[in-house]
């Protein structure tokens, strides 16, 4: 037998029991006539002793052999501890070790196995097996198995199907890039790998199929970031019958389980915000709602006092931060400025109005406002003593962005973003259509199967240009500290709207019906009214846990160049493996491929 308890299991109540442990040597400290071992495994740490009155010299001598991460099976008797570890569950104990034997050796490992390590990013990678030793990254992989079958329950507890979609399909248009595979029984044609199961959920929905859901692989050809993986997993979800208030309750009834499951954490009821009101207040489309900082817009006040800058801008706003205006130095203003005017954030300048808390008004365009005016400004802000207002202006979007940049970075510099401080919002009736001024064509905002709100249907089908950009549609995100956590939309389950939607989305028939004939024609064929909505499941995973890198909660993930550092992926491919995929053969002349 390997062992009869694991590394977590003893207790001071297991003193006098003979037990058998398995486990990799963590560290051991050898006093000479003592020595300890820490013996590690998913479990916990126990803490083995060998002593020279009690171990039999050549048991002694053997475990003086024992490296880090050697895997051994150990016999022994628990005994209370002289020196307790109040650190750990079983700090009270020690096994006094009577037989040993070494299951597999090891090598000394490139990094250690601890919390704190010394490994790199890339050297961490490439042994992703022994990071994964490591108790804090074992412990987010764990934390996801738990947040993956308790998501489970709750669908399941709601009548979901779990169902799933196949991998090898044809595009789908999310917007962003597909990864492609070459099809070797049809030459020259090419599977892609799904950006999402989107078509697949709403044609089950067409199969009656009425509540679908899977937590599933997507895969999205795109720059990477800390946030971004080319392959992640998603709870992929969708309804029949439904109206966007259903879909809401529902999800909002998921995530809660899953906070209240995970974390013991209950969540108040979401707040809904308007699209409209997110870029207005917060200058995004995910407010992190942690903290206050609303925008106030000051054209009305802020115009036509002489000011070109001001006069000139499509729009001029600001954020009040409480508390700053005698903190914060001239010096510190002129940094933060440099900091706004980075290429990142590319603001052209930074306007501050300092409220002191004696009384004093103070601020960069003071030549051109009276202590009146800008009075009239803090008002807006509901400004008191000793608070500090930063202003832009400029571009109407573009402003708000930046902003928004710099709302974020107030609230992180005064420490407002706690990592255990949960504000989950919904955000509601996005636009349908985004108009892309570069290509001159509009996007789909959410996704091309995104239904307009119904009061916007006759507009959709009759209105203008400017129309269809302000049209609005059932579409949602669920955002929580700022982060997207999911989003969906109810769907257009109407051919003749749908193709409407294509055109608008600059397809010609033909070209729709080549992509998406096999929905169209689904849905002449008594398609539901349907709805559904996908959260990002690692970023689910690094919200939970007050972080920002979903790579911590990816078992093997992938670097910044898309590269698996440990199987060394992508690899070039055999001549032959690529000529029985009909893949154009003047590319092998590449010295690198062979
Ligand atoms: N397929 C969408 C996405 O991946 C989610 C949805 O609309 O349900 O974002």
């Amino acid at each position: 037998m390997y062992r009869t308890h694991n590394c977590g299991a003893l207790r001071i109540a297991d003193v006098g029991t003979s037990v058998t442990l398995s486990g990799w040597v963590q560290k051991s400290r050898d006093k000479g006539f003592m020595m300890w071992i820490d013996l590690r495994d998913r479990y916990g740490i126990t803490q083995l002793i060998f002593t020279e009155e009690a171990t039999p010299k050549d048991l002694f001598e053997k475990a003086r052999s024992l490296g880090r991460e050697f895997v051994v099976r150990v016999e022994g008797k628990v005994i209370e501890r002289a020196s307790k570890n109040t650190n750990i569950p079983t700090g009270e104990v020690e096994v006094e070790v009577t037989a040993l034997e070494v299951l597999n050796a090891s090598k000394v490992p490139p990094f250690t196995i601890e919390e704190e390590t010394d490994g790199g990013d890339e050297l961490r990678m490439k042994y992703r097996y022994l990071d994964l030793r490591r108790g804090n990254v074992q412990k987010n992989i764990i934390f996801r198995s738990e947040l993956a079958i308790e998501t489970r329950k709750y669908l399941a507890g709601e009548d979901f199907i779990e169902v799933e979609t196949p991998v090898l399909i044809k595009s789908t248009p999310e917007g962003a890039r597909d990864f492609v595979v070459p099809s070797r029984m049809n030459k020259g044609q090419f599977y892609a790998l799904p950006q999402s199961p989107q078509t697949f959920k709403q044609i089950l929905m067409v199969a009656g199929f009425d509540k679908y859901f899977q937590i599933v692989k997507c895969f999205r050809d795109e720059d990477l970031r800390a946030d971004r993986q080319p392959e992640f997993t998603q709870i992929d979800c969708e309804m029949s019958f439904v109206t966007q208030e259903e879909i809401l309750n529902t999800f909002e009834g998921l995530t809660r389980h899953l906070f209240k499951q995970t974390l013991d954490v209950d969540l108040p009821t979401f707040p809904r915000m308007y699209y409209d009101d997110a870029m207005r207040l917060y200058g995004s489309d995910k407010p992190d709602l942690r903290f206050g900082m609303p925008f106030v817009e000051l054209n009305d006040v802020a115009k036509g006092k002489g000011f070109g800058v001001f006069d000139n801008a499509e729009l001029v706003v600001g954020i009040c931060v409480n508390g700053l205006a005698d903190q914060y130095s001239n010096k510190d203003i002129k940094k933060l400025t440099e900091w706004m005017q980075r290429p990142q954030i590319g603001a052209k300048g930074l306007v501050y109005v300092k409220f002191g808390e004696d009384g004093s008004i103070k601020s960069s365009v003071g030549k051109f406002y009276s202590d009146e005016d800008l009075q009239a400004w803090g008002a807006k802000f509901g400004a008191e003593k000793g608070d500090l207002l930063f202003i832009l202006s400029g571009e109407t979007d573009k402003t708000r962005k930046q902003l928004n940049e710099l709302r974020l970075e107030m609230g992180s510099r005064l420490g407002l973003r706690k990592p255990e401080d949960f504000k989950p919002l919904w955000v509601i009736d996005f636009p349908l259509l985004e108009w892309d001024e570069d290509a001159s064509r509009f996007h789909a905002m959410h996704h091309p199967f995104t239904s307009p709100k119904k009061e916007e249907i006759p507009n959709m089908l009759n209105g203008d240009h400017e129309t269809m950009k302000n049209l609005k549609a059932d579409a949602y995100d669920l955002v929580i500290n700022g982060v997207e956590i999911g989003g969906g939309s109810i769907r257009i389950h109407d051919r003749e709207l749908q193709s409407k939607n294509f055109k608008l989305l600059g397809f010609t028939p033909e070209e729709a019906e080549a992509q998406f004939g096999f929905l169209l024609g689904a849905f002449e064929y008594g398609a539901p009214p349907h709805g559904g909505i996908a959260f990002g499941f690692d970023r689910l995973c690094a919200v939970l846990n007050g972080q920002n890198s979903i790579r911590d909660f990816i078992a093997f993930p992938k670097n910044n160049q898309g590269r698996d550092m440990m199987i060394d992926a992508p690899s070039p491919i055999a001549q032959e493996q690529m000529e029985e995929l009909g893949i154009d053969l003047a590319l092998s002349e590449d010295p690198l491929i062979h």
